[in-house]
Formats: C-alpha cells, structure tokens, sequence
C-alpha cells in the first residue's frame, strides 16, 4: 500500500467522531470479570475441586441466576435436581451429565444442555478432562436447587 494511502485511512480514523463511546450508562450494569473472587464448590454438594464463578442473581420479579462452574477431572455435583429445570452452556472442555435411571451422557464445549424441572441428576468433568459450564437456572419460592446424596464412584464411572 502507497504510504499516502495509509497517511489518507490514519486522518480518516483520526477524525472519526468519539461520540459513539460513553463513559457511564446509568442504565445498563457490567459485572467486571475479576470482581468477584471465586469461590470453591460447597463440598457438602460436590466431589473432586470445583469452583463457581462471576454468579449473578436477579431481583423479584426476575428469577433467573446464573454462574461459571468449573470441575476438574473427576469432579462433579452431587445427585440433585431443579424446580423449573436448567440450562448448561458448555464453556470448555468435556463433561458427563445422567439422569436418575438414564445413561451417562458424554458433552464437550459449544454444547448446551437441558434438564427439565424435578429430574434428578448429576453433571461434572469427565474422569480425564476437566469441564465447565454457565449454569443458568430461575427459581420457585426462592429456590433453584434441591440436593441429594453424592455421586458414588460407582453411579461415576458406570459409563
Ligand atoms: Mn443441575
């Protein structure tokens, strides 16, 4: 390219108007990613290490909330289901997913997953890959999950 054509598209882009970004909106929120520490899965609910992350939870009368789980290999929920079901939008790596009395279901990034309301079930890494996901799920009488036992080692790997 002719160094006066640069000069032409540098002048063009320098006088572009900078009117197009504003400093605040009062209107619309980000949450800005690192601005909320992460925060180690409930041992109580999960096997393996776990953490959740950038959580967020709308007011009455939204219901919807929403966060980043991410397990390691061997990681997972324990048994549990969700009133008005939910939805995993798979961020990275491979995961497993079963319902009570189903098979072991193998996902991987790009993937989204339902769980319709009351079915109890699990979901985590694979037993070699770690996994996330963007958990997505609203909540009835102030509640989005009911736990159950864990998942065994046995009920894990029975794929
Ligand atoms: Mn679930």
């Amino acid at each position: 390219m002719q160094k006066t054509a640069i000069t032409a598209m540098l002048s063009g882009f320098l006088l572009m108007p900078a009117t197009s970004v504003q400093a605040d909106d009062p209107t619309v929120s980000i949450l800005r990613v690192g601005s909320q520490p992460s925060v180690p899965a409930d041992a109580k609910y999960f096997t393996g290490v776990a953490r959740v992350d950038s959580r967020f939870q709308r007011s009455e009368p939204a219901k919807i909330s929403g966060g980043l789980v991410t397990f390691e290999p061997g990681a997972r929920t324990a048994w549990h289901s969700h009133p008005l079901g939910q939805t995993l939008i798979v961020t990275s790596g491979v995961g497993w997913v079963q319902s009570w009395g189903g098979a072991v279901q193998e996902f991987r990034e790009g993937d989204v997953v339902w769980i319709p309301p009351e079915v109890k079930h699990w979901h985590g890494a694979t037993a070699t890959t770690g996994m996330s996901h963007f958990a997505v799920s609203e909540s009835l009488n102030g509640k989005s999950v009911v736990w159950m036992d864990k998942v065994s080692d046995e009920q894990y790997l029975a794929k």
